[in-house]
């Protein structure tokens, strides 16, 4: 199992300390970032470790590397030296580990550690991963001066490519101590998954203060993505999407397996590129995926199979790994009809007359449903081609999203529904129906569900509609996503 290294990145000591406290429970160790303190606080570091009252790592991180430390190598080096020269007897007062860099060839340091029981990190910060696993693994296999390393290779990762070269690597590393790490938000199951990637641990840092890009704070790390229980043989599902800044899929799976003691979970995968994820998802041998904005037409090419529904819409936002490849379904269907229809209390969509925004895969589920719950549907899109190809499926009219298209949403206002990602983020005033005055009588329905409330629905509540946000959609869509994924009726709590 691995461990999580909490990373301290504050100016002084004391505040490095301060932050130590608030995560100890979930940390196993901590690197002191000397780099990153006030000069007078680098002279006081010797004491740190004892302080800490755990594993500490010494880092003085150059700026070339990553790091802030702008004075002459020498100074570098005589705190290095410093630091861990004058050693305690009981060792638990000493900095348990050093890092030092690729380049670095200081016998006498490298020889003080040793002798003092401090073991050497030998690192690399690249400027980017090489695309062949051979180079990352020759790299990696280069650090090993003596044999009694730790090695750790740390680059940004741009796509999942990347990320699954690193994991390719790390199979050949076997039996080399070592921390793999993928910065960057491509790279957070190199973070999450550090046991997988055989990392000893993944390094973590402060709430919203990452000190390198990517980290997730300990408490995310262990009470969201259930970090102490992930194993080799943890099953591994996710959401793909991007950017995929906002996501309740996590929270919502990982509980689940939490409280059913399953040894699975669930984690985002930010990918612009589908490719690259199925790549990273073959590596990892990864069971289930959610999918969602862009990507619900776009992984259409790699099922091997798919459920009618995904056929005729064209747009899959489940995809299950089974022997022949993967399995696509259409979980937003069930989960929109049954959440609206619920708020209406109605049993159909028979006789509603529906304006529908947007003509993107969460739409085509939209007016699929209404189409086949008896009711018409005016699809409204930026793109009116898009809406037109959509609407002429299944007979209904369609129009652009302007003023041109406003006496006809009149005509279909029973029921407003945005499936647009016009309005989505914290503090988004964006309002895809701008042009259109609610007359309070519309059922409002948008697919976001962050913001709570978005412009369009703070606008139509105030006019006196009733409004429905994305959020409970999600989480009807996401228990039928559970049995798919599981074959087993989603477990109520
Ligand atoms: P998608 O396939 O990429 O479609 C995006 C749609 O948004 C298209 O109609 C697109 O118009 C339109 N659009 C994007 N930017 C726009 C802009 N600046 N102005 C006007 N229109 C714009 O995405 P999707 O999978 O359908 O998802 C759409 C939204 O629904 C997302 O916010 C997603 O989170 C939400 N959703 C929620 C749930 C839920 O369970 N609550 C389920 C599914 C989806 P063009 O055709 O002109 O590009």
């Amino acid at each position: 199992m691995a461990k999580i290294c909490l990373c301290l990145g504050e100016e002084t000591l004391d505040a490095n300390l301060r932050t130590l406290e608030k995560y100890r429970r979930y940390i196993d160790l901590a690197e002191l970032r000397v780099d990153k303190l006030l000069p007078d606080e680098r002279f006081l570091i010797r004491r740190f470790p004892a302080l800490a009252g755990m594993p500490v790592i010494l880092t003085v991180r150059r700026k070339r590397d990553g790091g802030v430390f702008e004075g002459e190598e020498s100074a570098r080096l005589v705190l290095i030296a410093n630091a861990i020269s004058y050693a305690e007897a009981d060792r638990r007062m000493n900095f348990a580990y050093i890092d030092i860099e690729e380049d670095i060839e200081v016998p006498s340091i490298e020889e003080a550690a040793r002798a003092f029981g401090t073991r050497i990190i030998r690192s690399i910060h690249a400027e980017s991963t090489p695309e062949d696993p051979s180079a990352i693994i020759a790299k990696a296999k280069s650090l090993l001066h003596f044999g009694d390393e730790i090695i750790k290779l740390a680059a940004p990762a741009h796509n999942l490519n990347d990320v699954a070269a690193m994991f390719n690597a790390a199979s050949e590393l076997r039996g080399i101590d070592k921390l793999l790490i993928s910065m960057g938000s491509a790279g957070m199951c190199t973070r999450i998954l550090a046991c997988k990637f055989g990392s000893l641990w993944t390094f973590a840092s402060a709430k919203d203060a990452p000190v390198s890009p990517g980290q997730l704070d300990p408490e995310t790390l262990c009470k969201l993505y259930r970090f102490r229980d992930i194993n080799i043989n943890t099953d591994v599902y996710g959401i793909l999407g991007f950017p995929l800044k906002v996501t309740a899929s996590p929270p919502f799976f990982n509980p689940i397996f939490s409280r059913e003691k399953m040894n699975a979970v669930y984690l985002p995968f930010p990918s612009e590129d589908a490719a690259a994820f199925f790549r990273l998802a073959d590596a990892l041998n990864i069971k289930g995926v959610s999918v969602t904005v862009p990507h619900k037409q776009s992984v259409m090419p790699y099922l091997a199979g798919m459920s009618a529904n995904v056929k005729n819409l064209g747009a899959c936002n489940t995809m299950i790994r089974t022997e022949a490849g993967w399995d696509g379904h259409n979980t937003d269907i069930l989960g929109f009809s049954d959440s609206i229809l619920n708020f209406m209390k109605r049993k159909s969509f028979r006789g509603i007359k529906a304006t529908v925004i947007g003509a993107g895969g969460a739409a085509r589920a939209v007016v699929y449903q209404i189409w086949r719950g008896g009711g018409k549907a005016f699809v409204v899109n930026r793109s009116r081609s898009r809406a037109e190809e959509l609407a002429d499926r299944y007979g209904f009219m369609a129009g652009g999203l302007d003023e041109n298209s406003t006496r006809t949403i009149k005509k279909f206002s029973r029921l407003i529904i945005n499936t647009t990602s016009v309005g989505m983020g914290i503090g988004c005033k964006d309002d895809p129906l701008f042009m259109y005055k609610f007359q309070g009588t519309e059922v409002v329905m948008d697919l976001i569900y962050v913001p709570e409330q978005t412009a369009l629905l703070a606008r139509a509540a105030a006019a006196g509609c009733p409004v429905l946000n994305g959020y409970d959609m999600l989480i009807r869509q996401a228990k039928y996503q559970y049995k798919y994924f599981f074959g087993a009726e989603y477990p109520q709590p």
